[in-house]
């Protein structure tokens, strides 16, 4: 008998001898026809939508995207709401704005005592499919959990303040294959809680984080061993990678050395960053810009991986592939070092939604909102009357599927401060402009007005000459306030009437 290995030990012997066994047949009935698709949903942390060679915006190497991008649907001004991790993240999953799932700040020990965190009650778009009888797998970073006393112990939790935490399996919404942290960012020495780990066991394996992701989920859609998934159920894998977010300089030599012979100026070719200058921003993108590409090749890579997985076991035709991310990321244009502002660079993500024969390979302007994720996959993978009546977000799957169908003339931006749910920013994109309205205590309302068009680097605030603009895009801010239930809305009647 052939002895069994637990999950620890397959691990660290690697993925090698494994018996694989496709299931591809298992997913189609006798007649040939497919049943429900699977999903695979990769999202790496932090990546910008311009990140792609092929948007020939940034001067990076992609050559998997590229190729994919020739395969999909684009949406080419897809964005982050609340661009960064935990607001995001939670929409994603819950398909409702920040008010109404609570998770109005990242979860970590400051935002704890506000109960900041993905509510248990909320009905997923993965219970629904859990419903529907999918195997389902999360592999990667969650960051959908407060953390508690006391804390994890880990290089990103200190004993005042902490960012990681363990998701118990009664808050993991119907995910039977587990493989996750909360927060944790020491790309070459990852960590993991395992579907049954214990809070207080987690696996440290010493490799690259997407590059170890990606050979776990290789081994869940070959459903190696039969040991990750049923061979008789459709799936739905989500591989949330942590690169390229910080810390840059985590990177394989391999992906480094692809852009040793480039300069800063071949790399930062935005006129929003001062690269010649002191400032914050020009420091920030001369130290960091290629080691951040880098990463980008290297999740380019391992995500091409998961691709040639998928189509070794002749799952390419009935799995619909989404690759995106939960925020971009500034890396000194407008003197910003990350993400959470309103800029292009923060807000814009990639959006790339493969299903050969079922969704034309184009690109597609659709101003798609982060909550529109859930009803909309839900959709096009038959399960439209599932979707909760509490969810906020539209369904696009018509869009998608023909070109045809309603479109959001607006996407909401929005940043809360701690504990002060009626503060921060809100604002609204559309197609031409961005409108940011900053309103906290004791300081003056501020108001900041792009012309995207004209200015597509947003260097210039027009907001005084442009008042009838600031007003027309106001009124849709109050719309989308109103629909929301922001307590900014009331706080800041008189502001949006300016
Ligand atoms: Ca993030």
């Amino acid at each position: 008998m052939k002895p069994r290995l637990t999950r620890r030990q397959f691990l660290i012997a690697g993925a090698g001898g494994a018996l694989a066994i496709s299931t591809g047949d298992k997913l189609f009935g006798k007649s040939g026809s497919p049943g429900p698709p699977n999903l695979v949903f990769v999202f790496p942390d932090q990546m910008r939508g311009q990140a792609m060679a092929f948007t020939g915006q940034d001067p990076v190497i992609t050559p998997n995207l590229d190729s994919f991008a020739a395969e999909s649907l684009v949406l080419t001004e897809a964005v982050s709401n609340y661009p960064v991790c935990s607001p995001y993240r939670a929409m994603l999953m819950t398909g409702k704005y920040p008010h109404a799932n609570k998770v109005l700040n990242n979860c970590n020990s400051g935002s704890a005592p506000y109960g900041c965190e993905l509510q248990r009650s909320d009905r997923c778009w993965s219970d629904v499919l859990k419903k529907r009888g999918y195997s389902l797998g999360y592999i990667g970073k969650w960051h959908l959990d407060s953390p508690h006393k006391p804390y994890v112990k880990c290089e990103n939790n200190s004993e005042k303040f902490a960012w990681n935490e363990w998701c118990p399996p009664n808050r993991r919404h119907g995910f039977d294959f587990w493989y996750s942290y909360g927060t944790y960012d020491y790309h070459f020495t990852p960590m993991y809680w395992a579907t049954d780990s214990t809070r207080d066991k987690p696996i440290r394996p010493r490799q690259w984080g997407p590059e170890h992701e990606a050979d776990l989920a290789i081994e869940y859609i070959r459903n190696t061993g039969g040991r990750y998934r049923s061979p008789d159920k459709p799936f739905a894998l989500v591989v949330s990678m942590n690169p390229p977010h910080t810390p840059y300089r985590l990177v394989p030599k391999k992906y480094l050395d692809m852009y040793a012979e480039k300069t800063y100026e071949d790399l930062v070719n935005r006129p929003n960053v001062n690269l010649r200058g002191n400032s914050r921003g020009a420091k920030i993108a001369r130290q960091h810009i290629k080691n951040y590409f880098a990463m980008v090749t290297g999740v380019d890579e391992q995500f091409g991986r998961i691709l040639k997985a998928i189509e070794d076991q002749g799952l390419k035709e009935n799995t619909i592939v989404v690759f995106t991310s939960d925020h971009g990321n500034c890396i000194g244009s407008h003197d910003h070092d990350t993400k959470n502002v309103h800029y292009e660079e923060s807000m814009r993500v990639p959006f790339l939604i493969r299903w050969p024969g079922r969704i034309r390979p184009r690109c597609d302007d659709l101003l798609i909102s982060t909550p529109d994720i859930y009803p909309t996959l839900l959709a096009l993978m038959g399960f439209g009357g599932d979707i909760p009546p509490d969810v906020q977000g539209e369904n696009h799957a018509s869009v998608f599927l023909s070109g045809r169908g309603a479109r959001p003339d607006s996407q909401l931006y929005m940043w809360v401060p701690v504990g002060r749910p009626a503060w921060g920013r809100r604002g609204v994109r559309t197609h031409r402009y961005t409108l940011m309205i900053s309103s906290m205590p004791d300081k003056p309302v501020q108001y900041l007005l792009h012309d995207n068009v004209r200015d597509p680097y947003q260097l210039k605030n027009i907001a005084d000459e442009e008042p009838q603009v600031v007003r027309e895009l106001a009124r849709k801010l109050e719309r989308w306030l109103s629909k929301n239930k922001d307590p900014w809305l009331a706080q800041n009647a008189r502001v949006l009437r300016r």
